[in-house]
């Protein structure tokens, strides 16, 4: 391995954690960033941030040159799913992860600036991971906002603090809107991957029911991985979800941009989540 990435992307609708945390506490995530380097015996880093954080960018490039560090700050274009790994390492170092294969197959470590942040508080202050930064958003809390709280604080308890919940809401989400999972309880724990919760209102769901696949072909244009997403729809609905390899399943990092097109609406994330559990089985 010779490079280090540094994920300051976010690149998911409604998520700011990762943002405010570079904000806050950029000469944090230098130190994490160089305690990764001395472990990994490297000098290349690169932190990708998109182009519509402009702040963050000054902050970092500012945080980097007064620590005088070779630490180098990347602005990337916006687009989903810029924050991805295969397609963060391609956008900052131009080098391609091939099929099934990991980053250090072309000699890169991907990290995001929050784990940064965490190797550094626990390197330097000896503080383990109890507590993260999670965004809470949508139109159905009543306080929009960052929140620093304890790993398995109650979804419920969040709610309490920010005013409780509003009139309309429809959805809870636990991570952002395109890889997110529902919940049906407020008595869920913040895990260590929480990165946001969501409560989102009527307006901002789309709860019309599913049709058959049209053929448009939209899916395949959105994937960036360039997979089949409808054949792998229509296999798990046809019961065969487990001769879906050849379709690319496993490639599948579940960015849900192929369901956002979807103008059949179909739940083309769930049909492959459940391929892969049938595959794997
Ligand atoms: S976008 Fe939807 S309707 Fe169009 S081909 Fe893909 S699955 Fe079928
Ligand atoms: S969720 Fe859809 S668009 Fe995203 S990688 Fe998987 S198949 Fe491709």
């Amino acid at each position: 391995m010779d490079t280090l990435v540094l994920n300051g992307a976010e690149c998911e609708p409604y998520i700011t954690a990762d943002h405010r945390m570079m904000l806050e506490k950029p000469d944090e995530i230098i130190e994490g960033a160089k305690i990764i380097l001395k472990i990994l015996g490297i000098s290349e880093c690169h932190i990708g941030i998109e182009s519509n954080k402009p702040d963050a960018i000054e902050v970092m490039t500012r945080a980097a040159a007064e620590d005088g560090s070779s630490i180098k700050v990347q602005p990337l274009q916006v687009k989903y799913p810029q924050g991805s790994e295969k397609q963060l390492i391609q956008a900052v170092t131009g080098r391609k992860v091939p099929s099934m294969a990991l980053p250090a197959s072309v000699g890169v470590v991907v990290q995001n600036v929050n784990t940064a942040k965490a190797i550094h508080d626990a390197v330097v202050y000896g503080k383990p991971l109890y507590e993260k930064v999670v965004t809470i958003s949508g139109k159905g809390i009543g306080r929009p906002a960052n929140l620093q709280v304890k790993v398995g604080t109650r979804v419920s308890d969040i709610v309490d603090y920010l005013g409780g919940l509003q009139p309309g809401l429809s959805k809870v989400i636990m991570g952002g809107p395109m890889m997110g999972f529902a919940v049906s309880s407020l008595n869920v724990p913040v895990t260590k991957t929480t990165s946001a919760i969501l409560f989102l209102a009527d307006d901002e769901v789309d709860t019309n029911p599913h049709s058959q696949c049209i053929r448009c072909g939209w899916c395949l244009d959105a994937c960036p991985m360039g997979l089949e997403p409808k054949e792998i729809g229509i296999y798990v609905e046809a019961g065969r979800g487990e001769d879906t390899e050849p379709f690319g399943v496993f490639d599948c990092f579940e960015c849900g941009s192929c369901a956002y097109v979807c103008p059949a609406k179909r739940p083309l994330v769930q049909f492959i989540r459940m391929a892969k559990m049938k595959a794997r089985k």
